[in-house]
């Protein structure tokens, strides 16, 4: 009896509970389990705007994942996954290869500009903590040299995308920005916050009741919304957008493109059939024709039904985890010589801050608003913990004060 090779690849929300949950259902000699991840240490993704805004500290929302690994099951090697070679059953890092009998693929997401120009050079972006701090400082370095500058033009952030992030990250900025004013001796008065979004409306997984809410809350804030407006380019003076046709610049001196995420561009180069680096899997969550690769988290379509009518689930943190259970699940069962089951989404419901005492949301078929939300949220993101880290972690780094 030869011992399988298990290789888990990414320690975000899919990767690292795919792994809590293998160390709990297999004992020592029943499979070789790895993991790979870039960082030493797993980063809350939903927390990132509030890294960007600087209403938390970047290592508020990070844990090492030897937290969670159990050494004398899982052996965690810090490295980047370059390449996997799906047929060759091996995986290339910059550490050297991994061979594996079972892979698991939870690599995550990035940041998508849908090809619009001077996106990728001119924009900040919130997908890593390393993006969401270079976003903070630009933004606190127009704060300290303002007064230096001349103080001649407004301090304006533009922010692209009144989606979930863009939105979550207003609610941020507009509790931050008046902390940056007073530390900087500079009237709130002097500063614009303004959020383009294409789209005819925002929020589209919110009743007009919820999303009307935060807009006013938000709006009574100073942000501003210019909804319907497509950011044709970005450039160094801000975002250039379309109005009646007409192309107009946005001045600005910072901006932050929240619109589009995508999964790893690894996939694309690993997997046949990947869209915006996202593969369709099987009930089982295993891809076609490798009954092995498990892929899950963001890189994942997970679709919600059969047949031509059937649409991926949106990619959450939620379901990440959710998946990385099921993985584990079906992994004990494939070791154990049974069948795989399929997987079966249970949606509790989704709450967007606004801020660290507001926000709108639905949770288990319900809408709620104001502090009850801010409340729902603390509890949802100290859950996501609980749930990977056990009681000591979410202790330690849970939102219950
Ligand atoms: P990730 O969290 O992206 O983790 C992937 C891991 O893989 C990371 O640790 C990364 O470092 C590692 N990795 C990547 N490339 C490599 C490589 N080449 N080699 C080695 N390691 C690598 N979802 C919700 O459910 N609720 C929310 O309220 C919510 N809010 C959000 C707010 C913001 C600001 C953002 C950006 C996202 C939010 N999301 C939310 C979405 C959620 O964060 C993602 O769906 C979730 O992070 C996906 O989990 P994952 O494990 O697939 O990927």
């Amino acid at each position: 009896f030869e011992r399988k090779k298990i290789l888990v690849l990414g320690a975000g929300y899919a990767g690292l509970q795919t792994v809590s949950k293998l160390q709990k259902l297999l004992g020592h000699q029943d499979a070789d389990i790895t993991l790979i991840n870039k960082n030493e240490y797993h980063y809350e993704a939903t927390w990132l705007h509030e890294t960007a805004a600087g209403t938390i500290d970047w290592e508020d929302g990070v844990y090492p994942v030897s937290k969670v690994v159990d050494a004398s099951k899982v052996k965690f090697v810090p490295a980047e996954v370059t390449a996997i070679h799906k047929d060759e059953k091996r995986v290339e890092t910059n550490q050297g290869d991994f061979e594996y009998d079972i892979l698991v693929t939870a690599l995550g997401f990035e940041s998508e500009t849908f090809g619009i120009e001077g996106m990728e050079e001119h924009a900040h972006s919130i997908v890593s903590p390393q993006t969401a701090l270079a976003a903070r400082h630009e933004i606190e370095r127009n704060f300290a040299n303002y007064k230096n500058s001349g103080a001649e033009k407004d301090i304006s952030i533009l922010v692209g995308g009144a989606g979930f992030t863009g939105v979550e990250f207003l609610g941020e900025l507009v509790e931050s920005v008046p902390v940056l004013c007073e530390k900087y001796g500079i009237d709130y008065s002097k500063v614009n916050l303004t959020c383009v979004e294409a789209a005819p409306s925002m929020l589209p997984m919110f009743p007009e009741n919820l999303t009307d809410y935060a807009v006013k809350y938000l709006e009574d804030r100073g942000a501003k919304f210019m909804i319907g407006t497509p950011i044709v380019a970005a450039n160094e003076d801000g975002f250039v957008v379309k109005i009646d046709d007409e192309e107009q610049q946005l001045e600005a001196s910072s901006v932050i493109w929240t619109a589009g995420v995508r999964g790893n561009s690894l996939m694309e180069e690993s997997f046949d059939g990947v869209k915006r680096g996202r593969i369709v899997v099987k009930p089982d969550l295993t891809i076609e024709g490798y009954e092995d690769i498990y892929v899950i988290g963001d890189v994942a379509a997970v679709m919600n039904g059969e047949g031509d009518d059937a649409r991926p689930y949106p990619t959450t943190a939620q379901i990440a985890m959710q998946l990385g259970e099921h993985v584990a699940k079906n992994i004990e069962l494939t070791l154990k010589g049974d069948k795989k089951e399929p997987f079966k989404y249970d949606d509790k419901g989704t709450v967007c801050s606004l801020g660290s005492k507001d926000g709108i949301g639905i949770v288990m078929g319900r809408e709620i608003k104001g502090k009850k939300a801010a409340f729902m949220k603390r509890v949802i993101d100290s859950r996501a913990i609980l749930k990977i880290g056990g009681p000591m972690l979410a202790y330690s780094k849970g939102k219950f004060f």
